[in-house]
């Protein structure tokens, strides 16, 4: 295999040979939008890219170029931000995934890394695909929020919301010039007075019973001034670390999984045609 995991890095005759052999991609999907004043437009993108990069070398697997762009309108008050909307980026994924199966790739792992903001367009646009178009190509859709539910309580200290500690901590270990630690806001938004008290305080910790009340653009400017939710003072690299190589090691596992894995009703895991 080429050194390269990327496949933008690599020639065609690169790729049709490690499709000779092998059938999984990645797809790092992020934002751009802004992060606060201590964090980078492209930090979810980054952090998708970090977990893509090592677990494919780790795993010996292929990923995608990232997707810079996500579903980020609730940002938009802040420059920099550019968003698509949920229709759009669910075409674009299905594109991208079209794309890769008409090419013999048959197991698709969209590593997401702008967490709940971009999952319904991730989730709706690959449950259609998988019911209508590739009902032979096993689809994985990896959140940050989920997979790392077995260590975020152990590293972190504080809520973690948008630009909080562990997002934070993740870019800051891995890209450490795109981190001001000298900016880092440390306040959190009061979000139960502003959401109620059934809002999702901890997007990687446990939420008592939960109601999503929706929130525009000018009213996030309004109760999250700075761009931050949370309180991110106690993030740190080492924390990112920690974090990061728990998510490596849990997405090398699952990919060993799927290789053993057929798919219900031998839908995936052996690349015959449609
Ligand atoms: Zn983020």
């Amino acid at each position: 295999m080429s050194k390269s995991v990327w496949m933008n890095d690599l020639t065609w005759e690169e790729v049709a040979e490690y499709l000779e052999k092998d059938d999984i991609v990645l797809v790092p999907v992020g934002s751009t939008e802004q992060h606060g004043p201590a964090g980078p437009l492209g930090l979810d993108t980054y952090a998708a890219i970090a977990l893509a990069e090592d677990v494919a070398q780790k795993a010996g697997v292929l990923s995608t170029p990232p997707l810079w762009f996500g579903d980020s309108a609730h940002h938009l008050g802040f420059a920099g931000t550019i968003s698509l909307s949920t229709e759009t980026l669910a075409a674009v994924v299905k594109d991208i995934c079209r794309s890769l199966a008409r090419h013999g790739f048959r197991r698709i792992l969209i590593i997401n890394g702008h967490k709940s903001s971009n999952l319904p367009a991730l989730l709706s646009a690959t449950r259609y695909l998988h019911e209508h178009e590739l009902p032979h190509v096993l689809f994985a859709v990896i959140d940050p929020m989920y997979l790392a539910r077995g260590i975020a309580a152990r590293v972190k200290e504080t809520f973690e919301h948008h630009a909080g500690e562990l997002e934070i901590s993740h870019v800051w270990y891995r890209f450490p010039h795109l981190i001001h630690p000298e900016r880092i806001p440390a306040a959190s938004v009061p979000l139960e007075q502003v959401l109620s008290g059934f809002c999702t305080r901890d997007l990687l910790g446990p939420n008592g019973d939960t109601i999503e009340v929706v929130w525009n653009s000018r009213e996030q400017k309004a109760f999250a001034p700075t761009g931050a939710f949370s309180d991110a003072s106690k993030a740190s690299p080492e924390k990112g670390k920690a974090y990061h190589d728990y998510m490596v090691d849990r997405l090398v596992e699952f990919i060993s999984w799927i290789r053993t894995y057929g798919g219900p009703v031998g839908s995936a895991g052996k690349r015959t045609e449609v």
